[in-house]
């Protein structure tokens, strides 16, 4: 069974995902995650990334779909894909994968956010360089020291992404709005069942509203 988590950078795809894989058991598949700890470790794909990532353009398709799809497991896997599909050609990848796998989407959750809050949610975001666990802090420049809840013996090293920057985030907004919104009109007319989330309100509010969607 996949869940995939569609929305613009800042709808808290993040915040929730963690929230739905310690309600629910599924197993966490974040391209965004798994890229920045490619960065991080300074590896061959982590140096080509960063400078898509920090430009706010996405990593080209090549790099991606592989490691995705590697990622799906079998046939009764439970995934929650979150920064995947990013584009239509992704999209269509991960069909077929799903396909060949004799594997379905159950649903997508299409969380939706106006720019203003986007903006505004993104200035004050940080996360957790170690386990990638999101924080919000009170001004952008907070340093917080906080438990590490995946290595309970360590700080969290939390950081303001690099790609959190205005104009990285002006791009990434532009870029959701060319290249991944247009998945929700492929997911419809491909009779995928597709629900518009309204991701404005409370982290709990809007757990409560996506949990009515994940069938257990
Ligand atoms: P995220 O953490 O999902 O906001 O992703 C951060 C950045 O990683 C994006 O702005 C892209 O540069 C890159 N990225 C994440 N997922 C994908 C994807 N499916 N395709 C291409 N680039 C991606």
């Amino acid at each position: 069974m996949n869940v995939i988590l569609l929305g613009p950078p800042g709808a808290g795809k993040g915040t929730q995902a963690r929230k739905i894989v310690d309600e629910f058991d599924f197993d966490y598949i974040s391209t965004g995650d798994m890229l920045r700890k490619e960065v991080e470790s300074a590896s061959r794909l982590g140096k080509i990334a960063k400078s898509y990532m920090n430009k706010g353009d996405l990593v080209p398709d090549s790099y991606i779909v592989e490691m995705i799809v590697d990622n799906l497991g079998e046939l009764n896997a439970r995934n929650l894909i979150d920064g995947f599909p990013r584009n239509i050609s992704q999209a269509e990848a991960l069909n077929e994968k799903l396909t060949e796998n004799q594997q379905k989407i159950a649903v997508v959750l299409h969380m939706n956010v106006d720019d203003e809050e986007l903006i505004n949610r993104l200035s004050t975001r940080a996360v957790c360089i170690l386990c990638q666990a999101p924080f919000k802090l009170k001004s952008p420049d907070e340093n917080l020291i906080v438990k590490c809840n995946n290595s309970p013996n360590k700080d969290c090293i939390i950081k303001v992404r690099d790609d959190d920057n205005p104009k990285s985030v002006a791009r990434r907004i532009t870029v959701y709005k060319n290249e991944t919104f247009p998945i929700v009109k492929y997911y419809k007319d491909l009779n995928v069942n597709l629900v518009d989330i309204d991701a404005r309100g409370t982290e709990d509010e809007i757990f409560q509203e996506i949990s009515k969607f994940i069938v257990v």
